[in-house]
């Protein structure tokens, strides 16, 4: 129904923000799962609510936020993507498709609620081991990241 109104902006990239509703999980690469992110009351830049609600992958950008609370305002820019809702192959007759569309590659991601629980990126920090010195891999765990050192075999937050 809303969803209707992803139609009219197809293929176009721009500014949303949604309300951080809740983590959750899917199934991924072999058995593991995958953390997600679920925003809701999604708004385009004119503040039009153009989707209930939707997953997101908690990527990067996403961890790099801190830790989420619920109601938290995020902004990101993504771009519409159309895709075919229950695609079973091509025998199936393309007017019996039901068209949906999603927001993807979500970047610039921004909690306007609380900027300041941002965490510097990996990058940026190249957080060392204290004990020996070695960059520490980086975990995340549902919002709480923590840092891990191959060799200490000992975990840093
Ligand atoms: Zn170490």
């Amino acid at each position: 129904m809303s969803r209707t109104k992803l139609k009219e902006i197809e293929e176009f990239r721009g500014t949303f923000t949604g309300i951080f509703e809740r983590m959750g999980s899917k199934s991924g690469w072999k058995g593991s799962t995958e953390t997600t992110v679920l925003l809701i009351d999604i708004q385009d830049e004119n503040g039009i609510i153009i989707t209930e609600h939707l997953w997101f992958n908690y990527t990067k950008g996403f961890r790099e936020l801190g830790t989420l609370t619920v109601g938290d305002s995020i902004q990101f820019n993504a771009r519409v993507k159309k895709y075919y809702k229950g695609y079973q192959g091509y025998s199936e007759e393309p007017w019996n498709r039901e068209t949906d569309y999603k927001l993807s590659h979500p970047t610039k991601i921004t909690n306007l609620t609380h900027p300041e629980k941002r965490i510097v990126p990996w990058e940026e920090k190249a957080k060392k081991c204290p004990i020996c010195g070695k960059p520490l891999a980086e975990s995340n765990i549902l919002g709480k990241i923590d840092f891990y050192c191959r060799k200490c075999k000992k975990t840093f937050d």
